[in-house]
């Protein structure tokens, strides 16, 4: 059978088809495969901006902060936590970046650490925004940085976590799916193993919300943080999220202090007394245009049930690492992703030398993959907006376009 009529059959065969038709569709696009990275817009997203403009906003004016924007950030927070990362009320912000949310919590708990724990281990494959933090965070507190060393077509193991901490530990930073190799780590695992060692974790879930069920109580999870503009379709920018556990509330400190986090903002008293529970980690007004977008990406996944969209990515990187095998691997792609879906998050990377010209070709032909250097072409396969034809179009070309741009004279 061919790859397209495979695909097709795939297609008829998915409970989730219909979500595809929910979103904004272009025809010039052939396959869209970065997802991951920017998930694409919802066709009610539109009305409901308009709808937020001309009612919570223009109708309700000002009004609106007391009737629910204030709470909006713990409201929203609790949301997504219950739908998506198996946290317990009272446990999730949304607000900030993500970048913003990781500096504030890894921050707070290294300040929270004995001075003993002088360590703050990460792993070298973890994404550049949160390496970046955590150099700046180490150099501000006079800690030192312990790098995991990790393969970039897998990821970290347990048993490489069980040798980099220690009593010297204050926090472990990890990714819970990796950024290029779709790698799903044992959170469950890492997490005791980091907590035997008296330390805090803290996981990074961009690459898993909206794509692997996530279990943030059950874990027993310290902070976690995420970004809600790649499955969620939150939108460019949209605010990222940060869970902190209630364990840990009131006691870890974050260094951003202004006055949303401040008990009784609307006091605006004298001196920065910290909000009791959660409201601390907030800093300033909260990012509530940004939200609709958001909301109306929730209210899809609670119509779709994560375990149903668990099972469509599974189904999704399977059949791209099927058609890699068989009609790219001849052409000198490999594959940089665990071959085990159990061990994979929503997206896959395929090596080949020339990536770099063949992602820019496939962009002028409208299939939309992603480069990560070096010689990466990262497969996002956002669950609920890409179909098996989809992928399938999109890796023939993949295929066509590494033999359209082989220099002349050389085959494949
Ligand atoms: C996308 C992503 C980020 C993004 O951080 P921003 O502050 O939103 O730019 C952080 N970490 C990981 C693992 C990501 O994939």
């Amino acid at each position: 059978m061919t790859v397209s009529a495979r695909a097709a059959e795939l297609d008829a065969a998915d409970p989730l088809v219909g979500m595809r038709s929910r979103f904004v569709l272009d025809s010039d696009v052939v396959a869209y495969l970065d997802g991951n990275s920017l998930g694409r817009p919802l066709r009610v997203t539109a009305e409901a901006l308009a709808a937020f403009t001309a009612h919570d906003w223009g109708t309700r004016l000002i009004r609106s902060w007391d009737e629910q924007w204030v709470d909006l950030p713990e409201a929203l927070g609790d949301r997504l936590g219950a739908l998506l990362l198996g946290a317990g009320p009272g446990q999730t912000l949304v607000g900030d970046s993500t970048s913003v949310l990781i500096y504030k919590l890894a921050r707070a708990a290294v300040d929270a650490a004995e001075p003993a724990r002088v360590e703050i281990v990460v792993s070298d494959d973890d994404f550049p925004t949160d390496r970046y933090l955590l150099e700046g965070i180490a150099a501000e507190t006079g800690r030192t940085l312990r790098w995991i060393p990790t393969d970039p077509a897998g990821g970290v193991s347990p048993e490489q976590v069980a040798a980099a901490v220690g009593p010297r530990t204050a926090l472990v930073v990890l990714s819970h799916v990796a950024y290029r190799s779709g790698f799903l780590a044992d959170a469950a695992a890492i997490t005791r193993l980091v907590h035997d060692a008296g330390a805090l974790v803290c996981w990074d879930l961009c690459h898993s919300v909206g794509s692997v069920p996530v279990a943030l109580d059950a874990w027993g999870a310290d902070l976690a943080v995420g970004c809600t503009y790649k499955y969620l379709g939150g939108g460019p920018g949209s605010p990222a999220f940060a869970y902190v556990a209630s364990r840990h509330q009131g006691v870890l400190r974050q260094p951003v202090q202004g006055w949303f986090g401040r008990a009784d903002p609307f006091a605006m008293a004298a001196g920065y007394v910290p909000a009791p529970g959660l409201r601390q980690f907030l800093s300033g007004t909260p990012p509530v245009l940004a939200t609709v977008p958001l909301r109306v990406g929730l209210d899809l996944y609670a119509e779709a049930g994560i375990e149903a969209v668990r099972a469509k990515s599974e189904a999704l990187t399977a059949f791209a690492v099927e058609i890699a095998d068989e009609v790219l691997a001849p052409l000198g792609v490999t594959l940089a992703s665990p071959r085990d879906p159990a061990r994979r998050g929503g997206h896959v990377t395929l090596r080949h030398p020339r990536a770099r010209e063949v992602v820019e070709e496939l962009w002028r032909r409208g299939v939309i993959p992603d480069f990560r250097a070096p010689d990466g072409v990262r497969i996002g396969l956002a669950p609920l907006s890409t179909s098996f034809t989809e992928v399938a179009a999109g890796l023939v070309e993949v295929g066509s376009a590494l033999v359209g741009t082989s220099p002349p004279g050389t085959t494949a």
